[in-house]
C-alpha cells in the first residue's frame, strides 16, 4: 500500500513538473511523451487523471478549446494569444485596470468572478512564413 502511494506521488509529480517546465502550454499527449522517459510504464489514462487531479487542486490550470485540451503550470490571472497558423499558445501579462466591458457589467449590478479573454491570429514567425521552414510544420507546442 504504502509503495502504491509512493509510486502516485511520484507520478503526479513527474507530471507536474513536466507541464511546469514549458511555457508552451503542452497538451496530455506531451505530457505522456515527457514523463515516459521517466517512467516508461505509465499510462496515457494515468496522465489524464492525474492532470485532472492537478486541476482540481488548482495546482494546475486547463484550457480547453475545439476538443484539444492543453495544460498551464502558471496559476496566476493572465492572458492568452492563440496563433492559428502554428497552435502555439503564448501568455500575455493582465492589465490592472478592469476592461471596460468589466465595467459596464459592474455598473448593470452583475459580479464578475472571472474572466476568460483571449486573442486570435497569426504570431510572428508564422506572420513572417519562417515557422514551417524552421519547424517542418510542426506545432510548436510539440516542440
Ligand atoms: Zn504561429
Ligand atoms: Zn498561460
Amino acid at each position: 500500500m504504502v509503495r502504491l502511494a509512493r509510486r502516485a506521488t511520484r507520478q503526479r509529480r513527474l507530471i507536474y513538473e513536466a507541464v511546469a517546465s514549458t511555457d508552451t502550454h503542452p497538451t496530455a499527449e506531451w505530457v505522456y511523451a515527457a514523463v515516459r522517459r521517466a517512467i516508461p510504464r505509465v499510462s496515457l489514462g494515468t496522465v489524464y487523471r492525474n492532470l485532472a487531479l492537478l486541476v482540481a487542486e488548482g495546482r494546475l490550470k486547463a484550457w480547453a478549446r475545439g476538443g484539444s485540451t492543453r495544460y498551464d503550470a502558471d496559476v496566476s490571472a493572465h492572458d492568452h494569444f492563440l496563433c492559428q497558423a502554428c497552435g502555439c499558445l503564448d501568455d500575455l501579462e493582465r492589465s490592472r485596470e478592469p476592461l471596460a466591458a468589466e465595467k459596464k457589467l459592474k455598473a448593470r449590478g452583475y459580479v464578475v468572478t472571472e474572466r476568460v479573454l483571449e486573442f486570435l491570429g497569426l504570431c510572428r514567425e508564422c506572420r513572417r512564413g519562417s515557422k514551417a521552414r524552421k519547424t517542418g510544420g510542426e506545432k510548436k507546442w510539440l516542440r
